[in-house]
């Protein structure tokens, strides 16, 4: 956020000695226009890279960690995918972290129910996940939450404090959304692509590679190649003596209100 401040400000006072400079024929016209760019570069960087914190303060790891544990966290759930999840979790006694979809919740709210009774926690996704929630208004991304929030209490009982942004993007009208409903926003260091990469070792690669205490894995809940991935992973985590935990533990805060 400090750096974005310091990207801002230099920017306008480049740009305003610039014109200026441009004005006395001692800089050629284009140069306004390398400065724009770079801006922008800047900017899209900090848009695509929740870790970042260009735009708002996430937490993406513990490096304070020293233990060998690591977060598992799982996105866009519920699902009837997530019960083959939550299977492998159960048979390897691993507890992890899924940030749920409003508009799957009301889908599958037994789902829902099954995850928070396997003493896994829930965190929001906001309520759509829509294609363009990236360009909302603040008003309409705080509703977002918020409607997310409401259907979880709902069905659970329990309000999130945890929120994960779609797709990791953050901007300033997500930073002020965020602000307003109280939320700890929760990154990751550790994506896995497995909604994209259709090959299960490659994923793995990806997760595993220099792995170490106090990380947090992405992983998604709706593929069924997550489901192989995750057991991989698992087996990978015992024969190193890695243990996992949850986002609350990992960061030592509360997952509900
Ligand atoms: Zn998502």
């Amino acid at each position: 956020m400090l750096i974005r401040k310091i990207v801002n400000i230099t920017s306008t006072i480049a740009g305003v000695l610039m014109i200026a400079a441009v004005s006395f024929n001692k800089l050629p016209w284009w140069s306004l226009l390398v400065l724009a760019f770079l801006w922008l570069f800047i900017t899209a960087y900090g848009v695509a890279n929740i870790r970042s914190g260009y735009f708002l303060k996430s937490l993406n790891n513990n490096p304070k960690f020293t233990e060998k544990k690591i977060a598992i966290t799982f996105d866009d759930g519920p699902d009837p995918n997530t019960l083959k999840i939550l299977e492998v979790l159960n048979t390897y006694n691993v507890k992890g972290t899924f940030f749920c979809i409003g508009k799957q919740i009301e889908k599958y709210p037994d789902i829902l129910l099954r995850i928070i009774e396997e003493n896994h926690i829930i965190g929001n996704h906001t309520f759509t996940h829509d294609k363009l929630i990236d360009i909302y208004s603040t008003d309409k991304f705080t509703k977002e939450i918020e409607d997310a929030d409401t259907i979880i209490e709902k069905i659970s009982g329990k309000k999130p404090l945890l929120f994960r942004p779609p797709y990791g993007i953050t901007n300033p009208k997500i930073a002020r959304a965020v602000k307003k409903t109280g939320h700890s926003v929760i990154g990751w260091n550790k994506r896995s692509f497995d909604t994209t990469i259709p090959s299960e070792k490659v994923i793995l690669k990806r997760i595993t590679k220099n792995l170490k205490g106090g990380d947090v894995i992405l992983l998604h809940d709706t593929k069924i190649i997550t489901v192989a991935v995750l057991e991989q992973l698992l087996l990978f985590l015992q024969s190193n003596n890695f243990t996992t935990v949850t986002i609350d533990e990992l960061f030592s805060i509360q997952a509900y209100a």
